[in-house]
């Protein structure tokens, strides 16, 4: 299959869990893609015009040929469409979070090696526009400490999203693992978890705020804060202190300031700025037999949970 994939012509590509982001980016990017052609979803309630559509993602396996899977369902059933579509022999993109567990995560690549398929665990926000311009900026310099603030409105960016607060679901993780792999990309050494304060509605499972302490092998202090209660301005900022003054990214990887002056590239941001240069990686991950599938910002939420003070806080009601 993969064989055809490459030699015939365009990856042919199914998407699992027809929702947000599979509407916002993944069908847009594919359907633009001259790597790939969306041929197929599986969804149990929503679909794509013009494609094959399917109810269940064993069922889209076993309806169409497919040379790979994205899965963009919650993350609660990741694992069983990725391992489903690993064993029946087709290369998985994972939405982030990866899976419920790190075992969940660490079986998937295990199974990817295995059948010599790729599994790329897609962080998307390592691809925002100003990230590859930070590392460049950071790379020579000493970082003595970074502070991550990603504080956003969780009734804005996930109505309706009843997953995010179940067991499984990360709560405030779910957009804070985003920071978590921009850090894990820029940091040149091993992260750890020191401290962390889960603030938990008294009805929900997954906390809705976080505040961790950590550290790097070579002794960066990070701190991150992260909130769901934010209404108003919204912050997604990294702010490094180096020898040679401070740099933020803010906005989520978008924009880059030194020393408070705006560093501008040619990298303009618009609307698949992340998922079209992801895809692009998909598609060559593809073509060279590789794979891409970092545990670390992973690792560093279920060490957040395994150590972590919960904080029983209002309950959270949409
Ligand atoms: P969503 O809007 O809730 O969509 C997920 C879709 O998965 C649903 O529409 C649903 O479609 C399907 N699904 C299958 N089993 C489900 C279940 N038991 N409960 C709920 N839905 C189920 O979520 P999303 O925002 O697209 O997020 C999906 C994944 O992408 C998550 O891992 C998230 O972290 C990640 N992500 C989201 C964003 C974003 O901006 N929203 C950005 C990047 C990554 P059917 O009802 O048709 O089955």
């Amino acid at each position: 299959m993969l064989l055809e994939g490459r030699i015939l012509g365009r990856v042919r590509i199914g998407l699992v869990g027809i929702g947000k982001i599979a509407r916002d980016q993944h069908v847009p990017v594919l359907e633009a893609s001259s790597d790939f052609e969306l041929v197929a979803t599986a969804s149990r309630h929503n679909y794509v015009d013009g494609v094959a559509n399917f109810r269940d993602v064993r069922e889209m396996l076993a309806g169409v040929a497919l040379d790979a899977v994205a899965v963009c369902t919650p993350p609660q059933h990741h694992f069983e469409a990725a391992s489903a579509s690993l064993e029946a022999g087709k290369h998985v993109l994972l939405e982030k979070p990866p899976s419920r567990t790190l075992a969940e995560f660490e079986c998937l690549a295990a199974l990817a090696a295995q059948k010599k398929l790729t599994l790329f665990q897609s962080w998307h926000s390592r691809f925002a526009p100003a990230v590859a311009l930070a590392a460049e900026t950071l790379r020579g310099r000493n970082i003595s400490s970074a502070a991550i603030v990603w504080k956003e409105d969780v009734r804005r960016w996930h109505p309706g999203q009843t997953w995010i607060w179940k067991a499984g679901g990360f709560g405030i993780f779910d957009p804070g693992i985003n920071a978590l792999s921009i850090l894990t990309r820029l940091l040149p050494d091993e992260i750890f978890v020191d401290d962390a304060r889960l603030s938990v509605p008294s009805n929900c499972q997954a906390p809705i705020a976080a505040d961790l302490a950590l550290r790097s092998a070579s002794g960066i202090a990070v701190t991150a804060a992260f909130d769901f209660r934010q209404t108003g301005d919204q912050t997604w900022d990294i702010r490094f202190t180096t020898d040679r003054g401070e740099v933020l990214l803010s906005e989520g990887g978008s924009r880059l300031f030194v020393d408070g002056r705006e560093v501008k590239h040619s990298n303009a941001p618009h609307a698949h700025a992340e998922y079209a240069p992801l895809y692009d990686h998909f598609a060559t991950l593809i073509r060279s037999g590789r794979s891409d599938a970092d545990a670390r910002p992973f690792k560093l939420v279920a060490d957040a949970f395994l150590i972590g003070e919960r904080i029983a806080v209002e309950e959270f009601h949409e």
